[in-house]
């Protein structure tokens, strides 16, 4: 057909030419009508192919060009892709020129390419196209092939990923729900809480207490810093300042002062009984007489002075600047605390009843430079503990020989440490029946000091209360009373000896006090009917109920329980008729002037009284005179201690007392 035809610009010719050429299926309709096509309604599509041909001796090259049918090329294109393993995920389109198809699966209804684009979308199939157009200048010839793969498979991978971030994200919420009402629970109730006690604090506060207060805030974000700052700085039951804001205006006095030279003092008031009040009427009659305590204060105080209050019963006065000269100063700051005292002078009203509440107040004086916040509160503190124990209701400053004693104190709390067991000695003093027949003794213990020799326990015991060392010290004595308990048994005369051991509040009050108590009995094999202990009064000061539950554990055992120097304390029949008692002891202070004192024989009869009608034993203590016996025989009092009958005595001389 292309005899005589100049074939040298033909694509193929000039491709050849240069290596293997590979044309674009393109419609052959001139051969078609000399090949005599059948009709399939197919236009008969041919592509050109073409190699150069190097004829041997010769330097021109020929061209072997062949028409490839393209059913022919489809089948080597269909048969190479059913050979590899990306079948089933990818497929291969082909359309000509103008769109038309020359290869599609089956399955693919698009009528072309251009249908084809229309109808899927990238949801479907991830799908990349390319033209191929063998040569330029083969103008409207090409042949587009797309190669694509279906989503769902392509995406297999990635729905997997995305089951998993599915499973993250829903323990993601799970955790982050936890998170959310962990910090509801712990940090935004909380905050509420706090909010409404604040709220609350707000409503009690009836102290128009400071004057650097800020005026209440509006907006919710003030308000809540307000609250925030409030609980910080303030206290909850009077509005007062507290301890923390009463340190910084000090920690301030003090850097001012050091600069003016103004003297500055620093006052704090304790409330005499006060936990005793709070334990027998109730927290709530204890906090009315907080705040009316509070209401005297601010009546009493300058403006430009801070009144706080620090702890449970203790209050404050910081006393910015006062004169520069010390003595005047001294003299503006005794008047303060002498109008103090005085205000405590009137009985307060708590719910309808009158309670007459006395304070000891503690002073200290300073300028700043030499002295830091926290040692002007500790002598006040010193001072104010003077005070209480000089007498109560009275005002006493700070000075260097309380400063002696302070130090005294100090160096004593070292040598009780180090003494305890070693340096201790227990003392037995008898008690008697009216026939004189010894019933016991009570032990009374000794501190046998290598340089200050025999320490009164007056002086000791409270310092081992207050040091913690009265735990120590108690079960010393305990072990050694028990100890001799069971030595007695084997002696016909001693085994029936009741040996009483005095017990401090603090020491009883203790956890666990029941159970080494307990302890100390099993191990000794002491029997507890032998055994008596003496608590004070002061026994009361701490919850009753739970007194009460430990007394009748022990009494339980055998145990008996007398109540110590009676009369002198808080006494109240409804407490009386609650604690588990065996017996009541009255202070020898009343024993004493029994005799010269209409009003303590009076006592000494009423306790006596008492005690019979609450079916207890009544033991009289400090009984020294024949006199005092008497008395007290004709009232009903049949037991008796004092030196009348035996000093303390070692139990050497307290067994040979006993006989045999
Ligand atoms: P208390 O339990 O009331 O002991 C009675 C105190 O009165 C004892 O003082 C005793 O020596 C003294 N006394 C006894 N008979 C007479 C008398 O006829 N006339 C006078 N004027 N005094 C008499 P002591 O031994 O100085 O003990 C003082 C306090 O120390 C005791 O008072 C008790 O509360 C406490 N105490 C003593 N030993 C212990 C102990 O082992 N543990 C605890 N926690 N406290 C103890
Ligand atoms: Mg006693
Ligand atoms: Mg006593």
């Amino acid at each position: 057909m292309l005899e005589q035809q100049d074939v040298s610009k033909r694509p193929w010719f000039v491709g050849g030419r240069q290596g293997l050429f590979f044309g674009d299926p393109h419609v052959a309709e001139l051969l078609a009508s000399v090949l005599n096509v059948p009709e399939s309604g197919e236009p008969l599509r041919l592509v050109d192919v073409a190699v150069p041909v190097k004829i041997a001796g010769n330097s021109n090259t020929g061209v072997l060009g062949a028409h490839l049918h393209w059913h022919w090329v489809r089948g080597i294109i269909e048969a190479s892709l059913d050979a590899t393993d990306k079948k089933k995920q990818v497929e291969v389109l082909i359309a000509d020129e103008r769109g038309e198809w020359l290869l599609k699966p089956p399955a693919e209804s698009a009528a072309n390419l251009v249908a084809l684009k229309e109808q899927t979308s990238w949801r479907d199939y991830f799908s990349a196209e390319t033209r191929i157009q063998s040569s330029p200048s083969q103008q409207g010839l090409g042949w587009v092939v797309v190669v694509r793969a279906s989503s769902s498979l392509a995406l297999a991978d990635i729905h997997q990923t995305r089951l998993l971030m599915l499973w993250l994200s829903l323990i993601f919420s799970a955790s982050f729900a936890a998170v959310a009402w962990f910090i509801s629970a712990r940090v935004v109730r909380p905050i509420e809480a706090l909010a409404d006690q604040a709220r609350a604090h707000q409503n009690v506060r009836s102290v128009p207490a400071d004057i650097n207060r800020e005026p209440p805030s509006r907006d919710e974000a003030g308000m809540l810093g307000q609250v925030m700052h409030e609980l910080a700085f303030y206290d909850r039951v009077t509005g007062l300042v507290n301890r923390r804001l009463l340190m910084e205006r000090l920690e301030m006095a003090l850097s001012d002062n050091a600069r003016t030279r103004n003297q500055g003092g620093l006052i704090l008031i304790n409330l005499d009984h006060f936990s005793l009040l709070n334990n027998t009427r109730g927290h709530d009659i204890g906090d009315l007489l907080l705040i009316a305590v509070a209401q005297r204060l601010s009546t009493v105080v300058r403006s430009q002075d801070t009144l706080a209050r620090l702890r449970s019963d203790e209050f404050g006065v910081l006393l910015g600047s006062l004169d520069p000269e010390p003595d005047k100063a001294k003299q503006q700051a005794s008047a303060i605390g002498a109008q103090i005292l005085a205000s405590f002078q009137q009985p307060f009203e708590l719910a309808g009843e009158a309670y007459t509440g006395k304070a000891s107040i503690g002073i200290k004086m300073f300028i700043g430079g030499d002295i830091s916040a926290t040692d002007v509160i500790k002598h006040a503190d010193v001072a104010m503990f003077e005070a209480k124990r000089v007498g109560h209701d009275r005002c006493q400053f700070f000075d260097d020989s309380l400063q002696v004693l302070v130090d005294e104190r100090f160096q004593l709390e070292r040598d009780l440490r180090k003494g305890i067991p070693a340096e201790l000695l227990l003392l037995y003093q008898k008690q008697v029946d009216s026939r004189g027949h010894i019933l016991g003794a009570e032990l009374l213990v000794r501190w046998t000091h290598p340089v200050l020799g025999m320490v009164s326990p007056a002086k000791f015991i409270p310092l081992a209360e207050e040091t913690g060392l009265i735990m120590m010290l108690g079960s010393w004595v305990l072990e050694t009373a028990c100890t001799q308990l069971k030595r007695w048994e084997q002696h016909p005369e001693r085994r029936d000896l009741v040996l009483a051991v005095n017990v401090s509040a603090k020491e009883f009050n203790q956890p666990g006090y029941v159970e080494s108590v307990v302890g100390t009995l099993k191990r000794t094999g002491a029997n507890p009917n032998r055994l008596k202990l003496e608590m004070t009064e002061s026994i009361l000061a701490a919850d009753i109920e739970l007194v009460v539950q430990k007394m009748q554990v022990l009494r339980a055992l055998g145990v008996s329980f007398s109540l110590d120097d009676f009369g002198t304390g808080f006494s109240s029949l409804a407490y009386l008729q609650k604690m588990p008692l065996d017996q009541l002891k009255i202070d020898k202070s009343f024993v004493q002037d029994m005799a010269t004192n209409v009003n303590d024989a009076a006592i000494v009869r009423t306790v006596i009284g008492l005690g019979q009608s609450l079916g207890l034993q009544v033991i009289a203590e400090g009984v020294e005179t024949t006199e005092q016996l008497n008395f007290l025989e004709v009232n009903g009092c049949h037991l008796y201690q004092g030196y009348l009958f035996s000093q303390p005595i070692t139990l050497e001389e307290f067994e040979k007392q006993v006989g045999a």
